[in-house]
């Protein structure tokens, strides 16, 4: 029989493993407000009770796990570089709370514009049906955070969710369900739009995050993510835009006329992807948009009505 750990641990341990996990963040050049962050997600405990250290003082606190497997677990983070999300299993993401493992990338606060971005899409079209109906898609779903945007913004509009990877897809349909979306999203295993096309040419619009860093550039990204994200989501080709390209080259016949393209690139892309949208020829009104970091890291267009 596996023995259970004990995963309620007094205020007077919690508080010691706390001074010292700060401490050897410091050392180790992490924050020390990660510590708190964990300590929110694992042990429940909120903001002031940690400025406060009033937690010192209960007698039990229930944890997520064990004191024992949260050590270990930090002892990853300061050895192995093991991000603080993958720890706490979870990530704050617009609105949302959604579990990630390693199998799918962290999805980022700039990745959260993608979902206002494509709200003021439909708004700047004249479409008959309005684009916030029919089908919508995110390609390469990974946790799912896409697709769970748009449904929450789109009540109208049926999403479909795609993945490569089936572990990515198990996470993502979790998160789908924990947040009530599951009956408002379809999943589906495959690359790109491959298990769509039996609804080819009936699609309002496409969102997508693709890998889009360049190969040779993966190995020089923080040990957070080189090491722990995994590189099918990252990983985009020797200039990064292999997965890019091939989204503007077959979107437009998934795409209904006037349906909506829109993606996340990396900072210097901008510029080739337009280019590449121009050349396409099936594409009109592109956009460049911005992060709030003042970064070139979305492109929007519509296909020709
Ligand atoms: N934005 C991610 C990063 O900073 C990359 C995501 C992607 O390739 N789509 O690592």
């Amino acid at each position: 029989m596996v023995e259970q750990r004990p995963r309620v641990v007094s205020g007077i341990e919690l508080w010691r493993w706390r001074n010292q996990a700060m401490q050897a963040a410091i050392a180790n050049d992490i924050s020390p407000y990660e510590v708190d962050w964990l300590l929110q997600e694992i042990a429940g405990l909120d903001r002031l009770a940690l400025c406060l250290e009033s937690f010192k003082d209960l007698s039990g606190i229930p944890m997520a796990m064990s004191l024992i497997d949260l050590e270990e677990l930090w002892q990853r983070r300061l050895r192995d570089r093991l991000p603080a999300q993958y720890i706490a299993g979870i990530t704050p993401w617009r609105q949302f709370k959604l579990m990630v493992s390693s199998a799918v990338l962290i999805p980022r606060p700039e990745t959260e514009c993608l979902i206002d971005l494509a709200v003021a899409a439909i708004s700047q079209s004249e479409a008959i049906p309005p684009l916030d109906q029919g089908h919508w898609v995110d390609l390469g779903t990974g946790s799912g955070a896409i697709a769970i945007g748009l449904a929450d913004a789109l009540p109208k509009a049926t999403i479909h969710a795609v993945d490569y990877s089936t572990a990515a897809l198990e996470i993502a349909q979790a998160n789908a369900q924990n947040l009530g979306f599951a009956e408002r999203i379809h999943f589906a295993q495959g690359s790109w739009w491959e298990p769509l096309t039996s609804l080819k040419g009936q699609f309002s619009a496409m969102v997508s995050n693709p890998p889009y860093i360049p190969t040779e550039t993966v190995a020089t990204l923080e040990p957070e993510v080189m090491k722990h994200e995994p590189h099918l989501a990252l990983d985009g080709g020797a200039d990064g835009l292999d997965d890019i390209r091939h989204l503007i080259e077959v979107s437009s016949s998934y795409l209904r006329p006037g349906g909506v393209w829109l993606i996340e690139m990396m900072l210097g892309q901008a510029d080739t992807v337009r280019e590449l949208l121009q050349n396409q020829g099936s594409y009109c009104n592109i956009q460049i948009h911005s992060d709030l970091e003042g970064i070139e890291r979305f492109a929007l267009a519509y296909v020709n009505p």
